[in-house]
């Protein structure tokens, strides 16, 4: 019998079918985040860096490795890169439940292994 309250192999292997279902109706993605950062130029006279308002510009925020990497981000393309950030995380969540998914099926496996080699009654 199954313990109270986990699925049984064919609802653990449904959910894993309409999981993947929707990972490969991904659409285009990029694992970061849409950052705006107000950098200084190199004006000497500028009014907007004496003032400390500085120059806002939007990037793309990555981490390689343990370093931030830096993407400038033109105006017209920033919505894109957003919904593409979007999207990475959608499927970042999607891969982690059927992660979380297959632990349930190899722990099920695992039972029936120990069952048919004589396990407890
Ligand atoms: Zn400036």
């Amino acid at each position: 019998m199954a313990v109270k309250g986990a699925e049984t192999m064919v609802e653990l292997v449904k959910r894993r079918f309409l999981l993947w279902k929707d990972v490969v109706r991904a659409g285009d993605f990029v694992r970061g985040s849409v950052v705006v950062l107000r950098r200084p130029c190199t004006y000497a006279g500028c009014r907007l860096c004496r003032d400390g308002r500085r120059h806002p510009a939007t990037y793309l925020s990555m981490k390689e490795k343990g370093r931030t990497k830096l993407l400038y981000l033109p105006r017209h393309i920033v919505p894109q890169a957003k919904r593409w950030v979007v999207e990475w995380r959608r499927l970042e969540e999607l891969l982690h439940q059927m992660s979380q998914t297959n632990a349930q099926v190899l722990r099920l496996l695992g039972k029936r292994e120990a069952k048919s080699k004589g396990g407890r009654a």
